[in-house]
């Protein structure tokens, strides 16, 4: 499955900054981090989980993801 897409939602990780918000307001544990020096930011780690719930969009201030 993609990291960068699930069923539901997709990131655009150029607009993350990193704030590890969505990480945990994600109530399927989808969301992870890809956390070197200066490479931050999120991916899917089981994107096959995404409920579509939404959350992760309305949590982002930086509006990193967007609906499929
Ligand atoms: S839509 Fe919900 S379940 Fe899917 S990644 Fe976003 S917060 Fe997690
Ligand atoms: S809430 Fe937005 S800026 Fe913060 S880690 Fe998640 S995608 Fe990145």
């Amino acid at each position: 499955m993609s990291r960068k897409a699930t069923r539901y939602v997709k990131i655009d990780a150029r607009k993350c900054k990193a704030c590890w918000k969505c990480v945990d307001e994600c109530p399927r544990q989808v969301i992870g981090k890809i956390d070197f020096w200066f490479h931050k930011h999120v991916m899917f780690r089981h994107s096959e989980a995404c409920i579509g719930c939404r959350k992760c969009i309305e949590t982002c201030p930086h509006g990193a993801y967007v609906e499929r």
